[in-house]
């Protein structure tokens, strides 16, 4: 197994080792110095170092005895991941929720809770409400502050990931521009945290735990208010220059279209969003009552919610079917473009249209012939997204994971 970078400095290799060996105890311990030896091709003093390093850290611990390898001899001391060791807390800022999860070392969610945002929008009462839901998932654990090793979070919005600064974020203009996010929850619980684009979280809960897993390069579609993407390539999340990759919501793909937030028109997001679907059937329900939804909401239609309309589509209601093909038009349209730009194996769609089921992506490849190109046979995988609700917060878990952990050896090349 050829995974260490020689020209690498030497405090590097070691930091490499230690995740390589801390990743092969987690998923295959218990299991031996010798064993461990084996699978790294680490020698056994340099193995000995590492595994005294990573007892000491508290990262594993002993296991009892294996059985010796020949009649008579030593038995193997044992080791296995500490998955007690600590904590970490996931959350994820939406348009109208904070949602935060607490998970051990193995991202299994301990505590979670989901707060409404409601009118109280301001920076200072979002970020209260943040700390609320931390002050929640840890009580709820059992545990204390001095546990949580780490805290991630995931943001509707265009984030400096390295320096921790949130640049602008378009759902609450009054935030301003360049907060020192990072800063903030800082200096208030002195725990290493990390910031990234909500989607970039999504794609890295799909690649370490989900439907990415044998997959080097993925697109990862979040589907609700907003609409963006979040990209890995070879099994690296990409971000670009100016942290823009993926912004594909404000991708214009009807330059004629209806006008956008971000002030353009035609932009995806304005023509797919769910507010946008919500919007769409509305007006259809208005002029039209070949619809099952009428029976529902019998005059109150104006109150019509999400889920509703996806149970129509999934039930072949005419209505809600005739506005859902215009979108899976422009769906496969956004696909389309998201192929030719980043080839990848599988593209991957989070959030809310995860509720149009299966029926939702076999139109969507229909109409996706359309625009691929003659002669082409397009192998891209388009899958919704199993992670549920928790999607986003898993996925900041995981980005503070990996911060720990070397999960390159679970991706396959492909
Ligand atoms: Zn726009």
């Amino acid at each position: 197994m050829e995974t260490v970078n020689f020209s690498a400095k030497p405090s590097l290799i070691k930091r490499i080792n230690k995740n390589i060996v801390l990743n092969i105890i987690r998923n295959q311990g218990p299991i031996s110095r010798a064993k461990l030896s084996k699978v790294t091709k680490i020698s056994r003093p340099t193995m000995s170092n590492i595994i005294s390093l990573l007892e000491k850290d508290k990262l594993i611990k002993k296991s009892g005895i294996g059985d010796s390898a020949k009649v008579g001899g030593k038995k193997p001391v044992l080791y296995k991941f500490n998955k007690g060791f600590g904590f970490v807390i996931g959350s994820q800022i939406r348009v109208n929720e904070v949602i935060t999860i607490l998970t051990n070392y193995n991202a299994e969610i301990i505590s979670k809770i989901i707060l409404k945002i409601g009118e109280k929008r301001s920076l200072n009462q979002v970020i209260d409400l943040l700390f609320n839901s931390f002050t929640y998932v840890i009580k709820e654990s059992n545990t204390n502050i001095g546990k949580i090793k780490g805290i991630g979070i995931g943001l509707n919005g265009i984030v400096d990931y390295k320096n921790g600064i949130l640049k602008f974020i378009s759902h609450f203009p009054e935030w301003g521009r360049d907060i020192e996010f990072v800063k903030i929850i800082k200096d208030k619980y002195k725990i290493k945290t990390f910031i990234d684009n909500n989607c970039r979280m999504l794609a890295s809960a799909e690649k370490i735990f989900s439907l990415g897993i044998n997959y080097n390069n993925i697109v990862v579609i979040d589907t609700e208010e907003g609409i963006g993407s979040g990209v890995i390539i070879k099994g690296d999340i990409y971000r670009g220059t100016e942290f823009l990759a993926g912004e594909i919501g404000h991708t214009i793909i009807y330059p004629e279209g209806p006008k956008c937030a971000c002030g353009k028109k035609g932009c995806a997001e304005v023509l797919i969003s769910t507010d946008a679907l919500i919007k769409d059937v509305l007006s259809e329900l208005k002029k039209n009552s070949n619809s099952y939804l009428h029976n529902i909401y019998k005059g109150k239609i104006d109150k019509i919610k999400l889920k509703d309309i996806f149970s129509a589509y999934v039930e072949n209601d005419p209505l809600v079917e005739k506005v859902m093909s215009k979108i899976e038009y422009w769906f496969a349209l956004l696909i389309s473009n998201t192929i030719l730009n980043y080839d990848p194996g599988i593209i991957i769609i989070q959030g809310d249209y995860t509720a149009a089921t299966k029926k939702f992506i076999d139109n969507i490849k229909q109409k996706l012939k359309n625009f691929v190109l003659p002669g082409i046979n397009i192998k891209t995988e388009i899958e919704l997204s199993n992670l549920g609700k928790y999607a986003g917060p898993i996925g900041s878990a995981s980005l503070v994971l990996s911060q720990f952990f070397d999960f390159s050896n679970v991706w396959k090349d492909k």
